[in-house]
């Protein structure tokens, strides 16, 4: 079918359009495309209740699963581990049933409109996430080589952190166009968001967060550069990044993605279980009232998968932990890509071989974190000088510090009721030296360092159950938190994103589709594992032979003309 990308979107009234998670490297609005009446697409009703596998049943498997369903397709979801994959709400033992703490994902930009449907359609509701010197937080502590400074906003802190914050904006504007490509996106402006980001791929891959840094005149000093990668910029320290791609951190700046966050009420993993029992109202072949869990033996998922081939007639065989096997003539794969090198026995055939080298390059940040219950929100007690007189300050704030804990954040349901602290959140090499502690020792070593900081605050004495942690690295169906590409991954990347276009493939090597945070251009951003989810819908509905309505093309009917900057391979 024939397709237009929307023109710029015109603003009369002088309101800046929001911006969102709309590119820069495949700019669809997949926003529009789901709250379009026409539905995601239609596949022929000679292909009603053909089963299509659906592997891993985080965020991405189960939206893919869910818009197949409505399609009228029967998804065969298997899940490793739990439903909801690094979307992980836990609970504390022996504790009240609403104290809970998130695992994996935490907060979400507003940015994220396509998550957002989706949180919407379930009936969630969010709420300011208290990240260091944002409007929510009451107070936040930054402490750096010994020092500790308070401050309710950034004009608190001393001088060099508003030169460090200046020497960002000054870096991201002379090196990376960021007033132009932001005006762009938020007009949805989709040549010239393609003009720049072209420019700046070209320019860019090869060139680490750091290297970027270090080549602007704005941070030519090592001071400002330390401290930047202490505090950082939204959600803190972000030196962890430092030798990753500077094309990853742009695209988390330019889409603000890093900002204004919000927490999900009751936790995040509601959002795929939600989804998992949802019955919706205009479904295809199936009956009202069909739901996923409806759709599995005893509402469960299928077991972890263990081995993946193809068979005659282009078709994807999957053997599960059960030894059981199912041939499909689709299947769409939203684990971690690494599984497929280690967990998962494969075929070559799967994929084509410059696939499977980008699935073996893929890079991952490891992560993290450690949650105590409290008895109540004893931080914002009023703090009391030497001689016993209010300080005016809270007691305790959300902390970013170089010790080992790097970020504490506070989390509470107001006064008088339980409350939970993230002791420590880290990732990369700050996530490994935890590695090989238990969560007791965990615990132990940043209420140290917190003692350091917060001398009068006994902690201790307010923890009412056991510390709850996690390392991403560390669990058996994840291997790192997140994807992280490196410089010269640009190409990877593409590949792996571009998966979905199947019809540039030989035919023996059609009928698996990638998905998920790894193919995501935004990996560690839930919306990037919705986005490459609609993806694999529309290769799946379009590998049946279906098609979108004219008036709702999908991504892929606008490919060609929105299509990611293309690297020459020599
Ligand atoms: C520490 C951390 C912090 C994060 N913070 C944020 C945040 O604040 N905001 C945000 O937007 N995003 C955040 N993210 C990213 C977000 O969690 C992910 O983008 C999203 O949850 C990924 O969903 P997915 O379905 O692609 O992958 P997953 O959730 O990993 O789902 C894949 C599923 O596949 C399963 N699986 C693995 N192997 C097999 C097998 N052999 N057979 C069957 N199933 C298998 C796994 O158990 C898993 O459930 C964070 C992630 C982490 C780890």
């Amino acid at each position: 079918m024939t397709s237009t990308v929307p023109n710029a979107v015109e603003h009369t009234d002088g309101q800046q359009p929001p911006i969102t998670m709309f590119g820069p490297d495949f700019p669809y609005a997949y926003d529009d495309y789901l709250a379009h009446p026409a539905g995601l697409g239609q596949i022929p009703a000679t292909e009603h209740g053909t089963e299509v596998a659906v592997i891993g049943g985080g965020l991405s498997g189960i939206v893919a699963a869910y818009e197949l369903m409505k399609m009228g397709l029967k998804p065969v979801v298997y899940e490793a581990d739990q439903l909801g994959g690094r979307l992980r709400t836990v609970g504390f033992e022996g504790c009240d049933e609403s104290l809970n703490c998130e695992l994996g994902a935490m907060r979400f930009p507003p940015s994220s409109t396509a998550l957002q449907h989706y949180i919407d359609l379930v009936g969630l509701t969010t709420r300011p996430f208290p990240n260091p010197l944002a409007e929510a937080t009451p107070s936040t502590v930054v402490d750096l080589k010994g020092e500790s400074h308070y401050a309710v906003t950034i004009d608190d802190l001393p001088q060099v952190y508003r030169d460090v914050a200046d020497a960002w904006n000054k870096c991201l504007e002379e090196g990376a166009d960021f007033s132009d490509m932001n005006r762009a996106m938020r007009e949805r402006d989709v040549p010239r968001i393609r003009e720049i980001w072209a420019r700046l791929v070209e320019k860019m891959d090869n060139q680490t967060f750091y290297g970027f840094l270090c080549d602007s005149e704005a941070f030519t000093s090592f001071r400002h550069r330390e401290i930047f990668g202490q505090v950082g910029f939204g959600t803190g320290g972000w030196d962890t990044d430092f030798p990753n791609s500077i094309l990853e951190i742009l695209r988390v700046v330019y889409t603000e993605a890093d900002d204004h966050h919000r927490g999900i009420v009751g936790g995040s993993q509601q959002l795929p279980l939600r989804l998992w029992e949802r019955e919706p109202e205009k479904i295809v072949h199936w009956p009202y009232g069909t739901s996923l869990s409806s759709l599995h033996v005893d509402g469960e998922p299928r077991p972890a998968v263990t081995r993946l081939h193809r068979t005659a007639g282009d078709r994807i065989t999957v053997t599960d932990a059960n030894g059981d096997i199912r041939t499909y003539k689709a299947a769409i794969f939203t684990a971690q890509s690494w599984m497929l090198l280690s967990k998962i026995a494969c075929d070559d055939s799967l994929f084509p071989i410059d696939h499977w080298t980008a699935i073996e390059r893929t890079h991952y940040m490891e992560s993290s974190k450690l949650f105590v219950p409290v008895d109540r929100p004893f931080w914002l007690d009023k703090a009391v000088d030497d001689r016993g007189n209010p300080t005016g300050r809270d007691v305790m704030s959300m902390t970013l510090t170089d010790r080992m804990t790097r970020g504490t954040y506070l989390l509470d349901d107001g006064p008088d009721r339980p409350a939970v602290i993230c002791l420590s959140y880290t990732w990369c090499d700050d996530s490994l030296k935890w590695l090989p502690l238990s969560a007791n020792e965990r615990m132990e070593v940043m209420l140290n360092s917190l003692g350091e900081i917060y001398p009068n605050v006994d902690i201790r004495k307010h923890v009412i159950g056991n510390p709850v942690t996690v390392s991403w690295e560390n669990e058996p169906y994840f291997m790192g938190a997140f994807k992280a590409n490196l410089p010269g991954h640009y190409r990877y990347q593409r590949r792996l994103f571009t998966h979905f276009m199947q019809d540039r493939l030989p035919a023996d090597k059609r009928g698996i589709f990638l998905a998920g945070d790894d193919i995501s251009w935004t990996a560690g951003w839930a919306e990037g594992a919705v986005q490459t989810a609609l993806n694999a819908v529309w290769g799946v509905m379009h590998h049946f032979g279906g098609e979108t309505d004219a008036t709702n093309p999908g991504p892929g009917d606008v490919y060609d003309e929105i299509a990611p900057v293309e690297l020459p391979e020599d």
